[in-house]
């Protein structure tokens, strides 16, 4: 039975962006393809507010992570972690061999512009990697007050977010908030199938990868700008994925930015209100995502078997990440969902458990 995904990634997908894969194929050095490139471009840069370089890749988003890390940084980068999804950071720089430091609060909790001010205050850092939306806690770090810090006291540390689970579902302000690398798989937010990511680069961050001579190939910002100009990518592109990404752009931009980002914002709310009166939340209330909740399993429910008992309704939701497995569960209204969805899910969950 088709299950409705709830369920932090992947998501969601209309019937339409299904279907607007479903196309011909066409050669990706053909006119056809540099108009379809050109068109999605221009609609991301005015998804994330920049006139920044914005690439494709035929890569899930840790892909692109990987390929970020080993082309920002000369001397260390820092990392900072409140969860499995910022510590991944950390964990592709060390694999890779990149001089690395790191900074850690508890699950749950946020990174602030004082703590990552006070580690790059010695002045051995030229990078910095943050989780703008912490998918394993439910947590939204402030990074336009970080990167606001970081501008103001450190001009040459580069600022690399990992938005997976935000980009397209909350405003990222790319170039006013002064971003250098801002990436996201496609099957989260977007609510199209997996496969491709998305990531916008600073000039600056183009011109720091140039310097580093072990930056890897595939993930090249300068690779990748041989091509850019002509609207096409060096390697074999994800055509039917972009088609998608096309026809949901459009449908996105049609409907209004603003009201995609409070649609999020609603939806959150009325998940978390009923958290708190059923549950209660995991995560710090200051900084609570738009996207995803933690919620703390404080009747001591199975999670699998409520999981189970969604499934025959036709939906799913997330048990809790790693450690918080049973202890807490997680509920996503990212994407293409609705306020009207959300009402569904939880009704369905109140009947099953009794509530
Ligand atoms: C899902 C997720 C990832 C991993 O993305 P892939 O596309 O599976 O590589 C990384 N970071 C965050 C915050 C995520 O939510």
């Amino acid at each position: 039975m088709y299950k409705k995904l709830f369920i932090p990634g992947p998501t969601h997908v209309r019937e339409e962006i299904l279907q607007a894969q479903a196309v011909p194929m066409i050669g990706h050095r053909a006119k056809e393809y540099s108009d379809l490139q050109a068109l999605v471009t221009e609609k991301l840069q005015k998804m994330l507010y920049t006139k920044s370089r914005v690439y494709l890749f035929a890569s899930s988003s840790t892909g692109v992570m990987e390929g970020s890390i080993r082309q920002a940084s000369e001397k260390k980068i820092l990392s900072t972690i409140c969860g499995a999804f910022s510590k991944r950071w950390h964990q592709i720089t060390m694999a890779n061999g990149i001089p690395c430091g790191k900074i850690e609060v508890p699950m749950g909790q946020a990174i602030t512009p004082d703590l990552v001010d006070k580690a790059l205050s010695g002045g051995e850092y030229d990078a910095v990697t943050l989780v703008m939306n912490e998918t394993s806690t439910g947590v939204m770090n402030p990074v336009k007050d970080i990167a606001e810090r970081i501008h103001d006291k450190y001009p040459d540390v580069l600022i690399l977010i990992d938005a997976v689970s935000c980009m397209c579902g909350a405003k990222i302000e790319f170039d006013a908030w002064g971003l250098d690398v801002c990436l996201a798989g496609v099957q989260k937010c977007f609510a199209l199938p997996a496969g491709l990511t998305v990531c916008a680069v600073s000039d600056r961050a183009r011109e720091r990868g140039k310097k580093i001579p072990n930056r890897g190939f595939y993930f090249a910002w300068d690779v990748m700008d041989k091509k850019y100009e002509k609207h096409q990518t060096p390697a074999t592109p994800a055509i039917s994925l972009i088609q998608a990404l096309n026809k949901q752009m459009d449908d996105i931009l049609a409907k209004g930015l603003e009201n995609r980002w409070e649609r999020h914002m609603q939806m959150a709310s009325y998940v978390q209100e009923w958290a708190r009166e059923k549950f209660r939340l995991y995560s710090n209330e200051r900084y609570l995502s738009p996207t995803v909740t933690n919620v703390e399993n404080t009747r001591g429910i199975s999670v699998t078997t409520l999981n189970e008992e969604l499934g025959k309704r036709g939906a799913m939701i997330s048990n809790g990440y790693g450690d918080l497995k049973e202890k807490c569960f997680r509920i996503a209204h990212m994407g293409d969902l609705t306020i009207d969805d959300m009402k569904w899910l939880i009704a369905q969950i109140n009947e099953i458990l009794g509530l």
